[in-house]
């Protein structure tokens, strides 16, 4: 039976190929606009769930993440995605759960006179700076919610291995090589992408668990692994395992 006066558990995907096929996934499905964004609500085994397209990017995922907090209290927001390996060991298929999400965004610089020219290995990260628990702070890693991880290092999958790990997180596609390596060195990243880290820094501020959970869709560490938005769909595909055990097992009520 559905129980639309639970908690709704929210998903965001920020592109169709990251979104779609979930969406047609949940049952009795009714769709809400608030500004550019459209909530898909629906059920899954029962129980509400709530998917949106975020768009790509750090605003755009932290708009959207503030917006569902304020419209339906959620249960927890599980960002979920493709991704760009930092660890060679990972391939296309692979799945990094977010233990960490880290900030690669914010940055600042030492002075250099003209002409002297740009060090990006000199950069320093202040962090985002955060209110918790009434005070300010500068914060640079959060963390996915362990019982939402717990659940997903049960899931089955035989498309890749499937790792905790430490998601990177900007409005920045790195392909060069030396950069890759100089943010896994001093960040420890095993991947980047575009969005986790704003949807963590909102619920965190707001108390609501979420997790980020991607998959690998391109590495520059193996050429012929270019990126395709196909591992897109194998991402949501094991979302919804996650999906279905936190319902089942009832890992967050
Ligand atoms: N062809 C598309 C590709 C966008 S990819 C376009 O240009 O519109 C950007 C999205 O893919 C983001 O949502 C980001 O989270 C994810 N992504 C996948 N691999 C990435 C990488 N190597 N670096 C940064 N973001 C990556």
């Amino acid at each position: 039976m559905a129980e639309a006066s639970k908690r709704p558990i929210v998903i965001l995907g920020p592109m169709e190929s990251e979104s779609a096929w979930l969406v047609d996934q949940l049952e009795n499905r009714q769709d809400k606009s608030v500004g550019a964004y459209t909530f898909r609500e629906g059920f899954i085994d029962g129980y509400p769930v709530v998917i949106c397209r975020c768009y790509i990017g750090v605003v755009n995922s932290a708009a959207a993440t503030a917006l569902v907090i304020e419209r339906y209290d959620p249960l927890c927001v599980i960002i979920q995605g493709t991704s760009g390996a930092h660890d060679p060991d990972l391939h296309q298929g692979d799945i990094v759960l977010g233990e960490s999400i880290v900030e690669l965004g914010s940055h600042y610089t030492k002075h250099r006179g003209k002409g002297e020219g740009s060090d990006i290995f000199g950069w320093t990260q202040p962090g985002a700076e955060m209110s918790i628990d009434g005070e300010l702070r500068r914060v640079s890693v959060l963390r996915s919610d362990s019982r939402i991880l717990s659940v997903a290092d049960n899931v089955p999958y035989t498309d890749g291995i499937v790792k905790r790990g430490t998601i990177g997180a900007a409005d920045i596609w790195n392909r060069e090589l030396d950069v890759i390596a100089h943010l896994r060195r001093n960040l420890g990243t095993d991947c980047e992408e575009m969005e986790g880290f704003g949807v963590a820094q909102v619920c965190s501020q707001s108390g609501v668990p979420c997790a980020d959970i991607r998959v690998i869709s391109n590495s520059e560490w193996h050429p012929q692994e270019e990126f395709n938005e196909k591992y897109g769909e194998q991402c949501q595909m094991f979302v919804l395992q996650v999906i279905r055990r936190l319902i089942a097992e009832g890992s967050l009520l």
